[in-house]
This record gives C-alpha cells, structure tokens and sequence, in this order.
C-alpha cells in the first residue's frame, strides 16, 4: 500500500506518518528528513538545498526528486511505504508516477491533513525535533519527558532552522500555491480523502486508521 500524506506545514504529516508507519508496518519516508539530513551530514545536496530551505522555499524539483528516486530504489518500499513531504508540485507527482510505474507500483491513497493557521503557527512554533532519530515533539502539546532529550532514543532534541515565524510564512504561502492544484490532481484519480488534523495527535491518528480501513473495504470516506 502506497500512501501519501498531503498538508500544510505543522499539519502533523511528519508525526502522523512516523507513527502510521510503525502501526502498519510500513516505511517512512520524509523528503524534510532525507534533506535535512544531507543539510547536517553537509553532503553535496544539502549544500545545495540549505539556503532553500532556511528560506522556506521549495528545493529545486530535479534535486529532491533525483534523491527519492535513490530511497524508492531500496528493496523495503517493495510492499509499500508512507510518503511525507512529496510531491508539493504537479511535476513532481509525475515524476512519482514514472518512478513508480517503472516498478510496477501505484499510488493508492493521498490524505489529505487539514488545519487551520493558528493552529498551524502555534504548532511550528512550539516544535522540537530529535538529531537522531527525528522523533517531533512539542514544548506545550507533546513535551519531551526530559528537558530537550528524546524520549525515544535519548539524543538531543533541536529546533529547526526553519521553524521561526518570518519562515512559516513563507512556507505557508508557497504551500497555498502549490497544493490546489495537487488536490485537483488526486481528486480526479479520486485517490483523495480528507482529514481534518486540528485535535490531538493520538484522535488524529485513529481517525487516519479508521479512514484507511474505510477505504480497504471500498468504502470512500470523505
Ligand atoms: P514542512 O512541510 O513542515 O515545512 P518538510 O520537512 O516537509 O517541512 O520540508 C522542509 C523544507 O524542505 C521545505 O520548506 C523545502 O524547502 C524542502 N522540501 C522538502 N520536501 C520537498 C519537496 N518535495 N520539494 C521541494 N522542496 C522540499
């Protein structure tokens, strides 16, 4: 099963997906986490994508989607695997495609995780990530039990260098331009299913498990 989670910066996708993954068994796959890693690890791409990404403005197409064809090239994504962070522009989803039909493989399903922009802005702002293993937490909603230590593998926890406020704008607005035309998109495969993402993380999650179960049995919940 392939699914994509689609959604405004701070929507959860990241949370939501690393815990989906882990309840179905499924890899994850962030294009956020691949790049920030090459950021930190200072490879040649991570050169290249910094400056982008501090800005809040997308990597250039050809660069992000040379490197997930690298990660959909592994032999774990064979029985499926949750995608986050990719595609955010029509060509991208085509180039998913071609990767994909190469492979014999298909989109299944793209959820689509809604939410409003304060809670957006009070998420980001408040959000801490773990060096190691990129566990998110948060200083109000899901604080670490340890001050900035991961609860999960016990690194450090850091803010990204993108989450301040003057950056999330810019996310934010890139976001809004690209995704109309990306929900379209799905909505005429009609692999499209939405998911208000406001509440707590956990009803989310059992909101998104009951929906892709929904969808098992051919029921399209909307
Ligand atoms: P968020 O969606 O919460 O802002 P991500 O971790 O998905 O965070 O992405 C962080 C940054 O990485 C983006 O602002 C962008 O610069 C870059 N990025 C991630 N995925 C892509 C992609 N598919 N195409 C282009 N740039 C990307």
């Amino acid at each position: 099963m392939i699914i994509i989670l689609l959604g405004p910066p701070g929507a959860g996708k990241g949370t939501q997906a690393k815990e989906l993954a882990v309840k179905i068994g499924l890899p994850h796959i962030s294009t956020g986490d691949i790049l920030r890693r090459n950021v930190s690890g200072s490879t040649e791409l991570g050169r290249k994508a910094k400056d982008f990404m501090n800005k809040g403005v997308l990597v250039p197409d050809e660069l992000v989607t040379q490197m997930l064809a690298e990660r959909l090239g592994e032999s774990d994504i064979k029985k499926g695997f949750i995608l986050d962070g990719y595609p955010r522009t029509i060509t991208q989803a085509k180039a998913l495609e071609e990767i994909l039909r190469k492979q014999g493989l298909n989109v299944d399903k793209v959820i689509y995780l809604d939410a409003s922009e304060p809670v957006i802005v009070q998420r980001i702002i408040g959000r801490l990530v773990c060096k190691k293993c990129g566990a998110n937490f948060h200083l109000k909603n899901m604080p670490p039990k340890r001050d900035m230590i991961c609860d999960i593998c016990g690194s450090d926890l850091y803010r990204r260098a993108d989450d301040n406020e003057e950056t999330i704008k810019n996310r934010l607005a890139v976001y809004e331009k690209e995704v109309s035309s990306l929900v379209l998109y799905y909505e005429k495969q009609k692999k499209l299913y939405r998911l208000l993402a406001d509440g707590q993380a956990k009803s989310v999650l059992e909101d998104m498990i009951e929906l892709i179960e929904a969808c098992n049995d051919s029921h399209k919940v909307r």
